[in-house]
Protein backbone atom coordinates (compact mmCIF):
# COMPACT_ATOMS: atom_id res chain seq x y z
CA UNK A 1 0.00 0.00 0.00
CA UNK A 2 1.09 3.46 -0.87
CA UNK A 3 2.14 5.78 1.84
CA UNK A 4 -1.16 8.17 1.20
CA UNK A 5 -3.17 5.14 0.91
CA UNK A 6 -1.72 4.48 4.27
CA UNK A 7 -2.13 8.45 5.65
CA UNK A 8 -5.73 8.01 4.41
CA UNK A 9 -6.42 5.43 6.74
CA UNK A 10 -4.97 7.30 9.79
CA UNK A 11 -7.13 10.18 8.64
CA UNK A 12 -10.31 8.00 8.69
CA UNK A 13 -8.90 6.66 12.27
CA UNK A 14 -8.58 9.80 13.59
CA UNK A 15 -11.29 11.18 12.00
CA UNK A 16 -9.36 14.13 10.74
CA UNK A 17 -11.58 15.42 7.67
CA UNK A 18 -8.95 17.01 5.50
CA UNK A 19 -5.03 16.95 5.77
CA UNK A 20 -2.82 20.36 4.71
CA UNK A 21 0.74 19.46 3.87
CA UNK A 22 3.28 22.19 3.07
CA UNK A 23 6.85 21.76 2.21
CA UNK A 24 8.40 19.48 4.44
CA UNK A 25 10.21 15.97 4.90
CA UNK A 26 6.12 14.91 5.45
CA UNK A 27 5.59 16.17 1.71
CA UNK A 28 8.81 14.04 0.75
CA UNK A 29 7.77 11.62 2.44
CA UNK A 30 4.40 11.24 0.82
CA UNK A 31 5.06 11.65 -2.89
CA UNK A 32 8.56 12.00 -3.45
CA UNK A 33 8.13 15.73 -3.72
CA UNK A 34 9.17 17.92 -0.91
CA UNK A 35 8.58 21.23 -2.54
CA UNK A 36 10.08 24.15 -1.06
CA UNK A 37 8.62 27.46 1.43
CA UNK A 38 8.13 30.72 -0.36
CA UNK A 39 5.58 32.96 -0.98
CA UNK A 40 4.19 30.94 -3.86
CA UNK A 41 2.26 28.01 -1.46
CA UNK A 42 2.39 24.82 -2.01
CA UNK A 43 -0.12 22.19 -0.54
CA UNK A 44 -1.05 18.92 -0.77
CA UNK A 45 -4.27 18.60 0.13
CA UNK A 46 -6.14 15.59 1.49
CA UNK A 47 -9.18 14.31 2.09
CA UNK A 48 -10.23 10.63 3.23
CA UNK A 49 -12.23 9.12 -0.28
CA UNK A 50 -10.70 10.96 -2.75
CA UNK A 51 -7.21 11.36 -4.46
CA UNK A 52 -4.43 13.95 -3.58
CA UNK A 53 -4.48 17.37 -4.60
CA UNK A 54 -1.43 19.08 -4.83
CA UNK A 55 -1.47 22.92 -5.50
CA UNK A 56 1.53 24.42 -6.73
CA UNK A 57 3.01 27.38 -8.48
CA UNK A 58 2.62 26.83 -12.01
CA UNK A 59 6.09 27.29 -12.84
CA UNK A 60 7.02 24.35 -10.38
CA UNK A 61 4.32 21.96 -11.85
CA UNK A 62 6.94 20.43 -14.64
CA UNK A 63 8.43 18.62 -11.59
CA UNK A 64 5.48 16.31 -10.94
CA UNK A 65 4.40 15.59 -14.80
CA UNK A 66 3.39 12.71 -15.79
CA UNK A 67 2.22 12.17 -12.08
CA UNK A 68 -0.67 9.72 -11.91
CA UNK A 69 -1.52 9.26 -8.35
CA UNK A 70 -0.97 13.01 -7.53
CA UNK A 71 -3.54 14.79 -8.78
CA UNK A 72 -1.96 18.72 -9.96
CA UNK A 73 -3.58 21.87 -9.71
CA UNK A 74 -0.99 24.70 -10.57
CA UNK A 75 -1.95 28.30 -10.39
CA UNK A 76 -0.73 31.19 -12.61
CA UNK A 77 0.89 34.14 -10.70
CA UNK A 78 -2.04 36.23 -10.10
CA UNK A 79 -4.16 33.46 -9.31
CA UNK A 80 -5.72 32.29 -6.35
CA UNK A 81 -4.02 29.02 -4.67
CA UNK A 82 -6.23 29.26 -2.32
CA UNK A 83 -9.63 28.65 -4.14
CA UNK A 84 -8.15 25.49 -5.54
CA UNK A 85 -7.31 24.36 -2.28
CA UNK A 86 -11.44 25.12 -1.36
CA UNK A 87 -13.06 22.91 -4.11
CA UNK A 88 -11.00 20.14 -2.76
CA UNK A 89 -12.26 19.98 0.65
CA UNK A 90 -15.92 20.77 -1.38
CA UNK A 91 -18.10 20.91 1.81
CA UNK A 92 -16.47 22.56 4.69
CA UNK A 93 -19.87 23.17 6.74
CA UNK A 94 -19.47 19.49 7.35
CA UNK A 95 -15.55 18.76 7.30
CA UNK A 96 -14.48 20.56 10.29
CA UNK A 97 -11.41 18.74 12.19
CA UNK A 98 -8.23 19.59 10.22
CA UNK A 99 -4.39 19.10 10.21
CA UNK A 100 -1.75 21.34 9.31
CA UNK A 101 1.89 20.67 8.76
CA UNK A 102 4.11 21.94 11.46
CA UNK A 103 6.40 23.54 9.49
CA UNK A 104 3.60 25.08 7.53
CA UNK A 105 4.46 29.37 7.12
CA UNK A 106 2.17 30.98 9.45
CA UNK A 107 0.57 32.79 6.48
CA UNK A 108 -0.93 29.76 4.97
CA UNK A 109 -2.40 28.52 8.46
CA UNK A 110 -3.41 32.43 8.41
CA UNK A 111 -5.29 32.07 4.46
CA UNK A 112 -6.84 28.33 5.51
CA UNK A 113 -8.46 29.66 8.35
CA UNK A 114 -9.78 32.26 6.60
CA UNK A 115 -11.28 30.03 4.02
CA UNK A 116 -12.90 27.52 6.76
CA UNK A 117 -13.99 29.46 9.27
CA UNK A 118 -15.51 26.77 11.54
CA UNK A 119 -12.50 24.06 11.23
CA UNK A 120 -10.03 23.70 13.80
CA UNK A 121 -7.00 22.94 12.71
CA UNK A 122 -4.19 20.07 14.16
CA UNK A 123 -0.79 18.90 13.81
CA UNK A 124 -0.37 16.78 11.00
CA UNK A 125 2.96 15.51 11.86
CA UNK A 126 1.79 14.16 14.91
CA UNK A 127 -0.56 11.82 12.04
CA UNK A 128 2.42 11.31 10.15
CA UNK A 129 5.00 10.04 13.06
CA UNK A 130 3.57 7.13 12.76
CA UNK A 131 4.31 5.91 10.09
CA UNK A 132 7.45 7.96 9.56
CA UNK A 133 9.23 6.67 12.86
CA UNK A 134 9.00 3.20 11.34
CA UNK A 135 11.41 2.64 8.45
CA UNK A 136 10.82 0.28 5.68
CA UNK A 137 13.56 -1.93 4.29
CA UNK A 138 14.43 0.21 1.30
CA UNK A 139 14.79 3.72 3.98
CA UNK A 140 16.82 1.24 6.55
CA UNK A 141 19.07 0.35 3.19
CA UNK A 142 19.78 4.56 2.29
CA UNK A 143 20.70 5.08 6.12
CA UNK A 144 23.00 2.45 6.45
CA UNK A 145 24.58 3.68 2.62
CA UNK A 146 24.36 7.14 4.32
CA UNK A 147 26.27 6.03 7.30
CA UNK A 148 28.86 4.00 5.43
CA UNK A 149 29.75 7.04 3.51
CA UNK A 150 29.97 9.39 6.39
CA UNK A 151 32.22 6.60 8.19
CA UNK A 152 34.60 6.83 4.78
CA UNK A 153 34.99 10.81 5.71
CA UNK A 154 36.08 10.08 9.13
CA UNK A 155 38.63 7.63 8.12
CA UNK A 156 39.70 10.27 4.99
CA UNK A 157 40.50 13.27 7.84
CA UNK A 158 41.49 11.24 10.37
CA UNK A 159 44.92 11.22 7.94
CA UNK A 160 44.60 15.25 8.45
CA UNK A 161 47.15 16.83 9.85
CA UNK A 162 45.23 18.99 12.54
CA UNK A 163 47.63 20.83 14.46
CA UNK A 164 47.43 24.44 12.97
CA UNK A 165 44.13 24.17 10.75
CA UNK A 166 41.40 26.47 12.34
CA UNK A 167 38.23 24.83 12.88
CA UNK A 168 36.61 26.60 9.78
CA UNK A 169 39.23 25.06 7.65
CA UNK A 170 39.09 21.70 9.00
CA UNK A 171 35.16 21.96 8.39
CA UNK A 172 35.70 23.25 4.55
CA UNK A 173 37.76 20.05 4.04
CA UNK A 174 35.12 17.49 5.62
CA UNK A 175 32.44 19.42 3.34
CA UNK A 176 35.07 18.72 0.32
CA UNK A 177 35.19 14.64 1.49
CA UNK A 178 31.24 14.67 2.25
CA UNK A 179 31.06 15.72 -1.48
CA UNK A 180 33.56 13.32 -2.59
CA UNK A 181 31.83 10.02 -1.17
CA UNK A 182 28.47 11.62 -2.79
CA UNK A 183 26.74 12.45 0.38
CA UNK A 184 24.72 16.10 -0.44
CA UNK A 185 24.69 18.84 2.41
CA UNK A 186 22.91 18.78 5.41
CA UNK A 187 21.05 21.61 6.47
CA UNK A 188 23.47 21.36 9.79
CA UNK A 189 27.14 21.21 10.54
CA UNK A 190 29.69 19.99 10.37
CA UNK A 191 29.96 20.92 13.99
CA UNK A 192 33.97 20.65 14.61
CA UNK A 193 34.85 21.62 18.25
CA UNK A 194 38.34 21.90 19.44
CA UNK A 195 40.02 22.14 22.90
CA UNK A 196 38.08 24.06 25.40
CA UNK A 197 35.52 24.67 22.35
CA UNK A 198 35.02 20.97 22.21
CA UNK A 199 32.89 21.59 26.01
CA UNK A 200 29.94 23.23 23.86
CA UNK A 201 27.86 20.47 22.48
CA UNK A 202 26.52 22.72 19.51
CA UNK A 203 29.31 25.20 19.75
CA UNK A 204 29.86 27.39 15.88
CA UNK A 205 32.78 26.10 14.06
CA UNK A 206 35.40 29.28 14.22
CA UNK A 207 38.68 30.52 13.59
CA UNK A 208 40.42 28.60 16.66
CA UNK A 209 43.75 27.39 15.88
CA UNK A 210 44.12 23.46 17.00
CA UNK A 211 47.08 22.98 18.58
CA UNK A 212 48.93 19.79 19.96
CA UNK A 213 47.01 18.68 23.08
CA UNK A 214 43.37 19.78 21.89
CA UNK A 215 40.46 17.29 21.76
CA UNK A 216 38.63 17.73 18.59
CA UNK A 217 34.85 16.93 18.47
CA UNK A 218 33.80 15.93 14.63
CA UNK A 219 29.98 16.20 14.37
CA UNK A 220 29.01 15.74 10.75
CA UNK A 221 26.63 14.17 8.02
CA UNK A 222 25.40 14.78 4.63
CA UNK A 223 22.08 13.33 2.70
CA UNK A 224 22.32 10.22 0.10
CA UNK A 225 19.12 9.73 -1.39
CA UNK A 226 17.19 12.10 0.61
CA UNK A 227 18.05 10.61 3.80
CA UNK A 228 20.14 11.72 6.76
CA UNK A 229 23.76 10.68 7.62
CA UNK A 230 25.20 11.63 11.37
CA UNK A 231 28.13 11.01 13.04
CA UNK A 232 30.02 12.02 16.07
CA UNK A 233 34.34 10.89 16.99
CA UNK A 234 36.09 12.80 19.36
CA UNK A 235 39.92 12.56 18.42
CA UNK A 236 42.96 14.01 20.28
CA UNK A 237 46.10 15.76 18.83
CA UNK A 238 48.75 15.00 20.56
CA UNK A 239 48.52 12.01 23.80
CA UNK A 240 45.51 12.64 25.64
CA UNK A 241 46.05 13.04 29.73
CA UNK A 242 44.52 10.36 31.91
CA UNK A 243 41.64 12.81 32.90
CA UNK A 244 40.72 12.85 29.01
CA UNK A 245 41.36 8.74 28.81
CA UNK A 246 39.08 8.65 31.59
CA UNK A 247 35.87 10.51 30.62
CA UNK A 248 36.30 9.28 27.04
CA UNK A 249 36.25 5.68 28.25
CA UNK A 250 33.28 6.84 30.23
CA UNK A 251 31.33 8.13 27.54
CA UNK A 252 32.28 4.78 25.15
CA UNK A 253 30.73 2.85 27.54
CA UNK A 254 27.95 5.02 27.96
CA UNK A 255 27.44 4.92 24.29
CA UNK A 256 27.33 0.65 24.24
CA UNK A 257 24.74 0.71 27.19
CA UNK A 258 22.11 2.56 24.98
CA UNK A 259 23.31 0.66 22.32
CA UNK A 260 22.41 -2.42 23.92
CA UNK A 261 19.26 -0.83 25.13
CA UNK A 262 17.95 -0.03 22.04
CA UNK A 263 15.73 -3.48 21.65
CA UNK A 264 12.65 -3.77 20.76
CA UNK A 265 10.37 -3.21 23.51
CA UNK A 266 12.35 -0.80 24.98
CA UNK A 267 11.08 2.60 25.83
CA UNK A 268 13.24 5.45 24.49
CA UNK A 269 13.59 6.71 27.87
CA UNK A 270 15.23 3.17 28.96
CA UNK A 271 17.76 4.22 26.39
CA UNK A 272 18.20 7.65 27.40
CA UNK A 273 18.91 6.00 31.12
CA UNK A 274 21.10 3.06 30.09
CA UNK A 275 23.79 5.99 29.08
CA UNK A 276 22.95 8.23 32.07
CA UNK A 277 23.99 5.47 34.53
CA UNK A 278 27.19 4.88 33.27
CA UNK A 279 27.93 8.54 32.97
CA UNK A 280 26.12 9.44 36.49
CA UNK A 281 28.04 5.96 38.37
CA UNK A 282 31.48 7.63 36.93
CA UNK A 283 30.19 10.90 38.35
CA UNK A 284 30.19 12.81 35.41
CA UNK A 285 26.17 13.26 35.35
CA UNK A 286 26.31 17.14 35.84
CA UNK A 287 28.31 17.13 32.36
CA UNK A 288 26.17 15.10 30.49
CA UNK A 289 23.68 18.17 29.04
CA UNK A 290 21.63 16.83 26.55
CA UNK A 291 19.55 13.84 25.65
CA UNK A 292 20.79 10.33 24.29
CA UNK A 293 19.70 10.77 20.66
CA UNK A 294 16.90 11.68 18.10
CA UNK A 295 14.83 9.92 15.70
CA UNK A 296 16.90 10.33 11.93
CA UNK A 297 15.34 9.38 8.74
CA UNK A 298 14.38 12.47 5.85
CA UNK A 299 15.08 14.90 8.84
CA UNK A 300 17.86 15.29 10.77
CA UNK A 301 16.30 15.31 14.13
CA UNK A 302 13.14 13.53 13.82
CA UNK A 303 10.91 11.16 16.25
CA UNK A 304 11.89 9.15 17.86
CA UNK A 305 13.95 11.56 21.00
CA UNK A 306 15.68 9.35 22.92
CA UNK A 307 14.79 11.34 26.41
CA UNK A 308 14.14 11.32 29.54
CA UNK A 309 10.53 10.91 29.84
CA UNK A 310 9.31 9.34 26.41
CA UNK A 311 7.36 6.14 27.18
CA UNK A 312 7.66 5.58 23.77
CA UNK A 313 8.29 1.56 23.15
CA UNK A 314 11.11 0.74 20.27
CA UNK A 315 9.71 -1.19 16.98
CA UNK A 316 11.64 -2.77 14.91
CA UNK A 317 12.22 -0.17 11.77
CA UNK A 318 12.87 2.67 14.44
CA UNK A 319 16.52 4.73 13.26
CA UNK A 320 17.90 6.82 15.65
CA UNK A 321 21.44 8.29 16.68
CA UNK A 322 22.47 7.50 20.27
CA UNK A 323 25.31 10.29 21.40
CA UNK A 324 26.09 10.61 24.84
CA UNK A 325 28.81 13.19 25.34
CA UNK A 326 30.70 14.54 28.44
CA UNK A 327 31.47 18.70 28.39
CA UNK A 328 33.86 19.65 31.15
CA UNK A 329 33.45 23.64 30.71
CA UNK A 330 37.04 25.24 29.77
CA UNK A 331 38.97 22.06 29.45
CA UNK A 332 37.07 19.92 27.32
CA UNK A 333 34.49 17.64 25.75
CA UNK A 334 33.70 14.00 24.80
CA UNK A 335 31.03 13.30 22.29
CA UNK A 336 30.44 9.85 20.44
CA UNK A 337 27.66 9.17 18.15
CA UNK A 338 26.43 6.46 16.08
CA UNK A 339 23.31 5.67 13.67
CA UNK A 340 21.62 2.95 15.45
CA UNK A 341 18.49 0.87 14.08
CA UNK A 342 15.78 -1.53 15.73
CA UNK A 343 15.58 -5.05 14.14
CA UNK A 344 13.38 -7.60 15.63
CA UNK A 345 16.33 -9.43 17.15
CA UNK A 346 18.26 -6.43 18.77
CA UNK A 347 19.97 -3.11 17.27
CA UNK A 348 22.51 -2.59 14.69
CA UNK A 349 24.96 0.15 13.56
CA UNK A 350 25.03 1.84 10.54
CA UNK A 351 27.98 4.23 11.42
CA UNK A 352 31.02 1.31 11.32
CA UNK A 353 33.99 4.08 11.87
CA UNK A 354 36.36 3.08 14.90
CA UNK A 355 35.31 4.24 17.95
CA UNK A 356 38.36 3.69 19.51
CA UNK A 357 40.06 7.04 20.32
CA UNK A 358 42.35 8.09 17.08
CA UNK A 359 45.60 10.28 18.08
CA UNK A 360 46.36 12.83 15.46
CA UNK A 361 49.07 15.27 14.87
ZN1 LIG B 1 25.62 14.62 15.06
ZN1 LIG C 1 22.87 13.79 16.11
ZN1 LIG D 1 26.68 -1.76 8.40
Amino acid sequence: MNRTHRIAQVLRKQKVDALFVTPSADLMYLIGYGGHPSERPTILAMVPGRSPVLVLPQLEAPRLQGRADVEIRSYADGEDPYESVRTVVADPSTRVNFAISDQAWAGVLLNLQELFPFASFSSASSLMRELRMVKDLDEMELLHEAGKRADQVFENVAQLRFTGLSESELSEELNGLLSDVGLARADWGPIVASGPNSASPHHITGDRQIEHGDAVVLDFGGVFEGYQADITRTLHVGPPDSDFKEVYETVLKAQQAAFDASRPGNTAANVDRAARDVIDGEGFGQYFIHRTGHGLGLDSHEEPYLVVGNGLTLEPGMTFSVEPGVYIPGRFGVRVEDTVAVYKDGPRRFNHATRELQVVH
